[in-house]
């Protein structure tokens, strides 16, 4: 995603990386993915595969450090370059979890790389093991239609697949499903209901609460600017050339990537997705 400037400080993203957060809660992070794993005296917790080279690396990384089974794999959404890849874990006797709206989408796979989901919910689900607790919240469409928003309220744990990317405006092609809108409501409902002290990204190396705090601004900040220069009748063509973000303008691709950005908002406050 940001190979270049990460080649160039000597960064290898093929690298497999864990790191322990609190105590047996680890990022694990590989070609720009990043998996949640929970590892506790009853089984392993994982979320994504992203596929099966680095599912593959992620279990040995994991056998480094215990050697109890993979009992859960969580999907924190549909889509296929992170829900590929986890039949290792279902050959040890994991069950896979994701919310019910992503059972259609999941069984799509042309190429069948995607281990179907044995327990689905609608609103809430509490993953528990070995005195470890990861819940699902389903706050509605988000970056496509069945996010699982992920959360340790014990360990105070927060994790945002592809709508919390800190410091970066993502590359347009990736915007397909974004759902502006739906994604202000999920930041709003996580800052109000759900308490953190440590965040992940779905792909960005490292996050925090006040990383989070500043993404929220500069998804509100995008959506006042389009939805004030629609209401003095700009059209959408306008507005990606006149909208501009200073705050963020230190943002990775914030120069060559606002304009998309500022247009699947502007089409995001028309549709409503
Ligand atoms: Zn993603």
């Amino acid at each position: 995603m940001v190979a270049s400037v990460n080649a160039a400080q000597g960064f290898d993203p093929s690298k497999p990386a864990m790191t322990e957060l609190k105590d047996g809660v680890y990022q694990y992070s590989q070609f720009f993915y990043n998996s949640l794993v929970v590892i506790t005296d009853e089984g392993v917790i994982v979320t994504d595969p992203s596929g099966e080279a680095r599912s593959k690396m992620m279990r040995k990384e994991i056998s480094k450090l215990t050697d109890q089974p993979v009992k859960k794999v969580i999907y924190s959404h549909d889509h296929f370059d992170h829900s590929r890849g986890g039949q290792i874990f279902k050959d040890e006797g994991a069950e896979f979890i994701t919310q019910e709206k992503c059972t259609e989408l999941l069984s799509r796979d042309l190429e069948a790389r995607v281990v179907q989901p044995d327990i689905t919910y609608k609103d809430h689900y509490s993953v528990k093991l070995g005195g470890k607790q990861v819940d699902l919240h389903y706050y509605g469409p988000n970056d496509g239609d069945c996010m699982s928003i992920i959360h340790m309220p014990t360990d105070q744990v927060l994790m945002g697949v592809d709508w919390h990317l800190p410091g970066y405006v993502n590359e347009p092609y990736r915007l397909t499903a974004h759902n502006y809108v739906a994604i202000i409501n999920t930041f709003e409902r996580v800052l109000n209901e759900l308490e953190f002290d440590t965040v992940l990204s779905g792909h960005m190396p490292a996050s925090s609460p006040e990383a989070f705090r500043e993404d929220y601004r500069f998804n509100k900040a995008l959506f006042d600017a389009v939805w004030k220069g629609m209401q003095e009748g700009k059209t959408t063509e306008e507005l990606k050339e006149a909208v501009r973000l200073p705050e963020f303008s230190h943002w990775r691709g914030y120069k060559e990537n606002l304009p998309a950005h500022v247009e699947r908002m502007s089409y995001s406050i028309w549709h409503g997705n």
